[in-house]
């Protein structure tokens, strides 16, 4: 095919002072990727998606790479990498967060971003999908300069984003708090236009004083217990009783931990970076996210025993839910998991043997899409809010994102019947019908 979709890559490299943060980036992040463009074939193939239409999707429009300088507070200069990858924007303009780790790499951020295509197609909200994020160790930078490091980057990146263009959000390593200073920092460098209170929109995810929605921090942890409980309803199980693992407590496992207690699921182990821990009589899950508040990790945290990671993975419980980083069930955790179901908190924490291992045991999947759409959908409805200078209460927030939730829970769930397919081909495949629409009546410029 004629190449007819710009394809940019910019680099936009600034003065090279300090090469401390670069690294070689390992074959994980191209394993990412890679399993990310097997998904997309796959239900490609199923709803017969049109040569042109694959081609253009199987990479991004625009992958945007910044070096940029930052002062540390001992008075070195410090060279750091960010990414901006903009997957597609047919459907409305690029939508998804910033991630700030030490293994931020350029294939993981394209296949992260390729995955808020999907996600934002399947919700049916007008945003594509983008992702970025600067590779660091946020716990590593003192409050300035992570605050230093946010507005150089956001700096760095310019008119590449804005509010009717692309729109970032928080992510792993990122919060309320930095999407305050990134708004700030677009406001006072995008000139004149970029002073009016309507470009506060060129981020969601703020901080409640500073133009975020009510309910939006624990949007993703109560769209994935929607779809949890949907499933349960669907298999004639009460969630009073059950148990469930969680594995990553920041934002999206401290809140679903937080509400699946709430609905009397039991929170029996939980894991991070630091480690593995389990608690046959339940978590109290508002003082585990006080202590990680306080500590920055479940490390220390009383009431617990600790175990191996492979412990922790074989405890028997009703569900299972990844909320860390990608690709952590592989055919060997699979093999381990004594659970009915696995709930993706996280972006892609299921790895194709891991899929296949878990259904040839029947263990059912929520995929990541559904699961975790909780999320960019209350940043849909921030953006409407800041777009009309209104503000909806909790409730207005929490029931549209219950109807939307559940709709499209079940939208997958009949497709998936109908077809009989995986929940993730399912949801993936109602993505691509959904953005095959638009690009049939489109068609391709010029
Ligand atoms: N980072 C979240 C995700 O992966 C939210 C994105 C957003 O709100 O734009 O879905």
């Amino acid at each position: 095919m004629q190449e007819c979709v710009p394809f940019v890559v910019i680099h936009v490299t600034m003065v090279a002072m300090d090469s401390r943060t670069s690294a070689p980036p390992p074959d994980e992040s191209r394993y990412f990727l890679q399993c990310v463009q097997g998904q997309f074939e796959r239900s490609a193939r199923i709803v017969s998606l049109p040569d042109h239409i694959r081609t253009i999707l199987s990479q991004p429009k625009n992958e945007i790479i910044v070096n940029f300088p930052v002062h540390m507070e001992d008075g070195s200069y410090k060279l750091f990498k960010g990414y901006r990858i903009q997957h597609n924007n047919i459907l409305g303009p690029y939508k998804g967060g910033l991630r700030f780790h030490p293994d931020t790499r350029l294939d993981e951020c394209k296949a992260l971003a390729t995955i808020m295509t999907y996600k934002c197609a399947l919700m049916d909200i007008p945003f594509g999908g983008g992702k970025g994020g600067v590779r660091c160790d946020p716990r590593a930078l003192t409050e300035t300069e992570l605050m230093r490091v946010t507005r150089r980057f956001t700096h760095a990146l310019g008119n590449n984003i804005g509010p009717d263009y692309d729109i970032p959000a928080p992510d792993v390593g990122t919060n309320g708090k930095m999407m305050v200073w990134i708004m700030d920092t677009y406001m006072n460098t995008a000139g004149h236009a970029g002073r009016s209170s309507a470009q506060a929109r060129v981020v969601t995810g703020k901080t409640l004083e500073c133009g975020g929605s009510q309910g939006r921090e624990k949007a993703t942890a109560q769209g994935l217990v929607h779809c949890l409980t949907e499933w349960a309803r669907d298999k004639g199980m009460s969630l009073e009783g059950k148990t469930a693992l969680v594995q990553g407590y920041g934002n999206v496992g401290s809140h679903t931990a937080m509400i699946l207690a709430r609905l009397g699921v039991s929170i029996v182990g939980v894991a991070d970076h630091t480690g593995h821990v389990l608690n046959p009589e339940g978590f109290n899950t508002h003082r585990l996210a006080d202590h990680v508040k306080k500590h920055g990790s479940i490390e220390g945290y009383s009431k617990s025993q600790v175990v191996t990671r492979d412990e922790f993975f074989s405890y028997k419980a009703d569900f299972f839910i990844p909320a860390a980083l990608q690709n952590q069930i592989g055919a060997r955790e699979a093999k381990l998991l004594q659970v009915k179901l696995v709930a993706e908190g996280a972006n892609n924490p299921t790895m194709p043997d891991g899929e296949d291992e878990l259904e040839a045991r029947g263990i059912d999947i929520l995929p990541d899409v559904l699961a975790n759409a909780g999320g960019v959908t209350v940043s849909y409805y921030e953006w409407v809010q800041n777009g009309r200078h209104e503000t909806w209460d909790l409730e207005e927030v929490e029931t549209r994102l219950e109807k939307a939730m559940k709709r499209t829970y079940q939208r997958v769930v009949d497709f998936s019947r109908e077809n009989k397919c995986r929940m993730r081909d399912a949801a993936h495949a109602l993505a691509l019908l959904r953005l095959k629409q638009v690009y049939d009546q489109r068609r391709i410029f010029p």
